[in-house]
């Protein structure tokens, strides 16, 4: 196939179901002819994930959970063994208890912390780790990012403290791989309703302000996301590395 990503291997990491952002992603990469390799937290959604792979002609679908470091270090040889050379990462994966997202975000637990931060910033930093050896002819890894973790967004709590510590991962990465070419970015999406945003207290009510709000009077789509991914997976991007890019209809402009 010919397009701006044909020859390039990718790995995407977050494909829950349709509504995923990751899934979205996915489908403008193929788009423009990348392989494409996926990965799935646990058997309770291998099925679907497998079901939707096999939609995207010569997918691969492999298992990791990113709290197990031997899962990723299992990913990591299994994409060397076939394929040798790996040009791109999404990374689409967040986690917060439910409780800690609602209420006073002082209220925090100490291991609620530790869990957002670990499944939302760390495996960051540890799939790169695991991933850049691979990268031997340059390429591009972006995660996926919210408003919150600039400003204080009611409800968003302790996943706001998780997601700076992760564009803050995205500049020190990028500064630690710019050396070997790869570039390390982050898209900050508007609100979008999905399994994970579920999780989050009066969800509706956001959605609605950015409809009245945004400068483009509507909410973010996936495939609005799946495009400016496609775009800093290519060449196009070239010069942009360690930054957040915001997908959100101008919402994150707009002041009172
Ligand atoms: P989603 O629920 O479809 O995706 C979240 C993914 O994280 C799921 O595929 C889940 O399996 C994966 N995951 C959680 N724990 C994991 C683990 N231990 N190991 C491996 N995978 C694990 O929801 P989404 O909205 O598509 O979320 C994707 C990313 O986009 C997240 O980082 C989220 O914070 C971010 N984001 C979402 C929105 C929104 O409004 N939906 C806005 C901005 C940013």
């Amino acid at each position: 196939t010919s397009g701006l990503l044909s020859g390039k291997n990718i790995l995407v990491m977050g494909v829950a179901n349709d509504r995923s952002i990751a899934w979205a992603i996915a489908q403008s990469l193929a788009s423009q002819g990348a392989k494409l390799v996926f990965t799935y937290e646990s058997e309770r959604v291998q099925e679907r994930v497998s079901k939707l792979a096999s939609t995207i002609e010569d997918s691969v679908v492999l298992p990791c959970n990113v709290t197990v470091d031997e899962d990723i270090d299992g990913l990591a040889e299994k994409l060397k063994a076939e394929f040798g050379v790996l040009h791109g990462v999404v990374h689409s994966i967040a986690f917060a208890r439910t409780e800690e997202l609602e209420g006073m975000f002082v209220d925090t637990s100490r291991d609620g912390f530790a869990l957002a931060q670990d499944i939302s910033a760390y495996s960051l930093v540890a799939v790169a780790k695991r991933m850049y050896p691979l990268m031997t002819e340059g390429g591009s890894i972006m995660t996926m990012t919210y408003m919150g973790a600039q400003r204080v967004m009611r409800n968003y709590n302790v996943m706001g403290i998780a997601k700076a510590s992760l564009e803050a991962s995205v500049r020190y990465l990028a500064s630690d791989l710019g050396q070997y070419g790869i570039r390390v970015n982050g898209i900050s999406a508007g609100p979008i309703r999905t399994l994970a945003a579920k999780g989050i207290k009066d969800f509706n009510s956001i959605l609605k302000q950015v409809e009245e709000k945004a400068p483009l009077r509507k909410t973010t789509e996936t495939a609005e996301v799946g495009d400016t991914a496609m775009f800093l997976m290519s060449h196009l991007s070239r010069g942009i590395t360690g930054e957040v890019i915001y997908v959100d209809g101008g919402y994150n402009i707009v002041g009172a």
